[in-house]
């Protein structure tokens, strides 16, 4: 069983990425070669794994660190999916005949700012573009608050088999410090819609670290989530970052919790989730034994991309609409996050790459490396050298350097054939990740681009 020792979170809580991608995204850069990004691509083997970010939303929380719109004029969103079915038409001449969809995603802003008509119109595009695999997982996320049952019924016919809706916190007077009202009804409406549908695969999120929020509350809002039986959790630290997001200045006159209080709600998170019956996946991510997840992470098939936790690898991302992420196995590639950029580009004719990246052999090798340890907790060195042609323990000498006072810590067990993670270390994935992170080694600095690491 996990038990959070607070004194080792106090000592290895630093900014540190995430590593949803390895380069991580502030390496991608403008500079990069366009075509040769968007000539990226993968043999006709292998299965896609698309997403498409609805930016939309129709009111502001606070807290949002996402890329969004907030707007309530409908026709908007027509005119963007007009843009998302050209940037599509744009992209599949690339694509070779027999490739399937395996998985696919709606991401926002907010997926069902679209009505059911719109949803209906892009599902007939998809679906007379792209095959789909039989079993393919195809999510959304959904905000319970504007939800209605013509939705689910819409994304039932899309093909939707999985959901994940933003909770945060029940507590009204949090909800009312980071302006998102969002009552039970809401949720258990829309939890019911869904397994009425037969869509019974639902993630919640929630939000520690928000405004008004005391360990003792956020114990309160764990017992009423656990209460719906999701089957998955994501819990996510609040970022504050408002020298990106400046709305999030607002909340600083609203009681945000201190440093201390916030790990006493970790500590609550972990442990009342663990007790009753949620496997801790890694990062912020908990799931039933039984999901997908836990069994992948159990069978060394889990993945870790700019969704999170995956079951399926071997896949090229692609990613659609504003500021989404595309991912092959040698690059990454962005699309603008202005939407005024955006459209001009789609418009255009022109691919509406921002920025990206071309991985080096050894960008390849870390980022196997590296995800090995997010999603396996374990490296066999002699795995790894034959995979990658090296030596690992005189390629990564100084990794494994780094990592001996984290083994003094507990955190990790070196041994003279492999790396395991302790259950303690789990906790602190990313600050073991980060030993292998060569643009970390180069001594940039991680302030302001990276949140905390526990
Ligand atoms: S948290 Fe979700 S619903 Fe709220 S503004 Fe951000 S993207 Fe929109």
């Amino acid at each position: 069983m996990l038990k959070p020792d607070l004194n080792l979170i106090r000592k290895y809580n630093q900014p540190g990425p995430r590593y949803t991608s390895y380069p991580t995204a502030p390496h991608f850069s403008e500079e990069t070669d366009k075509q040769a990004l968007a000539a990226q691509t993968e043999s006709e083997d292998s299965d896609l794994s698309l997403y498409f970010h609805i930016p939309f939303c129709r009111s502001l929380c606070w807290f949002c660190g996402c890329t969004k719109i907030i707007t309530t004029q409908q026709d908007k969103a027509d005119h963007y999916l007009d843009l998302l079915e050209k940037e599509i038409s744009l992209f599949l001449p690339r694509i070779k005949p027999g490739r399937k969809v395996r998985q696919l995603h709606f991401g926002g802003g907010t997926p069902n700012y679209l009505t059911p008509a719109q949803i209906d119109r892009f599902s007939s595009f998809l679906h007379s573009h792209f095959s789909f695999h039989p079993d393919a997982e195809i999510s959304t996320e959904l905000d319970p608050r504007t939800l209605t049952e013509e939705h689910i019924q819409s994304f039932k016919n899309l093909g939707i088999n999985r959901a994940s809706m933003g909770v945060q916190d029940v507590k009204p007077e949090v909800q009312e410090a980071v302006h998102r009202i969002q009552t039970d009804e809401h949720n258990r409406n829309a939890l019911k819609w869904l397994r009425n549908a037969g869509i019974s695969s639902c993630n919640l999120d929630l939000i520690y670290g928000l405004p008004k929020q005391t360990p003792e509350s956020f114990e309160e809002t764990l017992h009423h989530i656990l209460d719906y039986s999701p089957d998955r959790l994501a819990v996510f630290s609040y970022a504050h970052v408002p020298w990106i997001m400046p709305a999030q200045k607002i909340l600083e006159a609203k009681d945000l919790p201190e440093p201390e209080a916030k790990l006493k709600m970790l500590e609550k998170i972990i442990t009342i989730l663990t007790d009753n019956g949620y496997h801790y996946v890694g990062m912020d991510h908990f799931a039933k034994e039984t999901d997908p997840l836990t069994v992948a992470q159990k069978n060394g098939t889990l993945q870790r991309n700019f969704q999170g936790y995956s079951t399926h690898g071997g896949v090229e991302i692609c990613a659609f609409g504003m500021s989404s992420i595309s991912q092959t196995s040698r690059s990454y590639r962005q699309n603008f996050k202005d939407i005024t950029d955006y459209g001009q580009a789609v418009s255009e004719g022109h691919y509406p790459i921002d920025r990206g990246i071309l991985l080096t052999d050894e960008d390849v090798m870390r980022r196997d490396i590296i995800m090995s340890i997010m999603c396996q907790l374990h490296l066999d060195y002699s795995a790894k050298s034959e995979q990658h042609g090296i030596d690992f323990k005189q390629h990564f000498a100084d990794s494994l350097e780094l990592l001996k006072p984290m083994e003094k810590d507990g955190l990790l067990e070196l041994g003279e054939k492999s790396l395991q993670v302790t259950e303690q270390g789990r906790l602190f994935i990313r600050n073991i990740a980060m030993s292998f992170d060569a643009y970390l080694a180069q001594g940039e600095s991680q302030k302001g681009k990276f949140s905390k690491t526990v």
